[in-house]
Formats: structure tokens, sequence, C-alpha cells
């Protein structure tokens, strides 16, 4: 019979390197376009999946070596091949068991209604301004579960003053994935605190100045992940030559917003993105590295 453990032990073979089972009624009170009932409304539980992203991806990019292969490998391939493979496959085992499995990837360029925030990671995202509810007790599509919430309760882990997930043995290096489920399995505990003791690391490395103690500003982010700072490898030295704001931009003291952002972006194309729609990053994950490396001397990781 289908139970927790016959779950988890397929998913580490199958290559996650963390698998929890958070309870569905801890998603209560949470907006209902990221409810996990309103996707399958018998669900049980919600079951977490973590994949680890090569450390030395991270550190490639740190020592400009190589930026592509971080995108490619840790970001791209993970999502949109290994993690959907991987949901199939145990997704399958649920379902051959006679439950329903409703799978769900990082879908990295859709944002619900009223969500202007963005993701560094893709070209550009699609805020789903104009969907309307077919019935009065349904939310407006598309339900997008938080991902980083979600985590944390199925007790995976917790999201730092960097504004992303922070989990034992990984540290901010994973990529996530999950699956809703009528499945009644032994439920883990939520996560109980983050692993971030707000050491400020993250912000001080950031090249754009991205996070303060509000969080990340993800347009901030945006535009200094796809290179608009001095450090950059690959500007040439007139990018932005007539530009009054030139040392403000390159410097990260320039704040961007959702348009000011969009609009530099055609300026800043460092590396092919248009094949893929993932944007190369160049500011080499400073933040989270900088988190792997204090939080791996402090010995929690
Ligand atoms: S670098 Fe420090 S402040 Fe930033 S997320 Fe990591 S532990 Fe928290
Ligand atoms: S270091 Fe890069 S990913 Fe991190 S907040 Fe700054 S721009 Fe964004």
């Amino acid at each position: 019979m289908l139970n927790a453990q016959i779950i988890k032990e397929k998913a580490r073979e199958l290559g996650a390197v963390a698998t929890g089972i958070g309870d569905v009624e801890l998603f209560k009170g949470v907006d209902p376009r990221r409810d996990p009932k309103m996707i399958l409304p018998n669900a049980k539980c919600v079951i977490g999946f973590l994949f680890r992203v090569p450390r030395a991806l991270y550190r490639t990019m740190e020592e400009g070596k190589q930026f592509m292969q971080y995108t490619q490998l840790g970001v791209k391939y993970i999502d949109e091949d290994l993690a959907e493979i991987f949901l199939f496959k145990i997704g399958s085992m649920i379902e051959n068991a006679g439950y329903d499995a409703c799978l769900q990837r990082n879908i990295s360029n859709l944002r619900i209604k009223g969500d202007h925030s963005t993701n560094p990671e893709v070209v550009d995202t699609y805020e789903l301004a104009h969907a309307e509810a077919v019935s009065p007790n349904k939310p407006a599509p598309e339900i997008i579960m938080d991902f980083n919430f979600a985590a944390k309760v199925c007790g995976l882990g917790a999201v730092g003053d960097s504004g992303h997930l922070i989990a034992p043995g990984v540290g901010p290096f994973l990529r996530m994935a999950f699956i809703v489920t009528d499945a009644p399995l032994e439920c883990d505990a939520p996560f109980p605190e983050s692993l971030c003791d707000h050491c400020g690391k993250c912000k001080e490395v950031c090249p754009g100045k991205a996070i303060d103690d509000d969080g990340v500003d993800s347009w901030q982010c945006a535009v200094y992940y796809r290179g608009a700072h001095g450090t950059n490898p690959f500007m040439e030295k007139d990018f932005l030559m007539d530009d009054p704001e030139k040392e403000a931009i390159l410097s990260g003291n320039k704040r961007f917003d959702r348009q000011s952002a969009r609009e530099i972006y055609k300026k800043i194309n460092f590396l092919p993105s248009k094949t893929t729609g993932y944007i190369p990053c160049i500011c080499g994950k400073a933040c989270d590295m900088a988190c792997y490396r204090h939080l791996k001397e402090k010995g929690v990781l």
C-alpha cells in the first residue's frame, strides 16, 4: 500500500535531495488563487521535492568563467526536464495506487492578477490581469501555489532575507516541485524557523542593491541579474555611453521599477536568451553564494 516512506524512497532514487509532506489544512487562509484545495478540492496533502543545483555552477559564475551553464542546467533543465519527468513518474505511482496527483512544476513567467513582481530568470513575466472566475465560488485562473510557503509547510526549508528558500544540506542551491494529492499520507511538521540569521551578507554583495530590509525588489534584481553592473565581464566601454545616469546605473544606485526595468532590458542583452526564454545570470547569484558560504562556515548546513 502506498505510504509516505515509499514515496520518499522513490523520490530519492529519482533525484530529489529531500522530500516533505505537508498537511493541506495548513494552507487554510491563503489567497484562494494560491490554495492547493482550489486545485484539488479533496486534497489531503502537498508533497514537496527539492532538487540540488550543483555548487560548482555558482562557483564558475563567481569566478567569471561560465554563466550559461547555470542558466541552462541549474534553472532551465531542472525546472523543465528533470522536474517534469520526475513528477510524471511519482505522479504515476500515486495514480496507480488509486489517488489523484496534480503535478506542480515551477512556471517561471506567469503571475496571478495583482502580482506585479517579476522573475529575473526569464525574459519577461506575464500577469494574468484579465482573468475572471468562471463562477462565484471559484478563484480566477491560473491557480499558482506559493512554492516558498509550500516548502515551509512540507518541512523542507524556509525563506531567508535574500528572498530565496534555504534548506538544510543545500542552502539556497535548490529548485522545487510539488504534487497535490488526495492520498492520505503521513505528514511532516512544517519547517520550524528559517536558517537565515539576518547576517546581511546577501545585501552587501548584490551588485544592484536589490535587497533591503523590506526584502527583494524583483525588478531591481532583474536588471542586475541581467548584468547592468560595472563588474559585468561582457560589458563594453561604450555601454550606456550617452546616458547621464550611467554611473548611477553601473553602481547599482539607480532604482528601477516595472517600467524603467523593462525599458533598459533592451540594452542589457549580453548573452543569448531568445532561443530559450531564460536570462543568463550575470550577477552570478552573488546573494546565494554569500549565503551558502556564510551558513556553511557557521556549520548550520
Ligand atoms: S546571507 Fe545572511 S541575511 Fe542573507 S539570507 Fe543568507 S543568512 Fe540570511
Ligand atoms: S545578487 Fe543577483 S540574484 Fe541576488 S538579489 Fe542581487 S541581482 Fe538579484
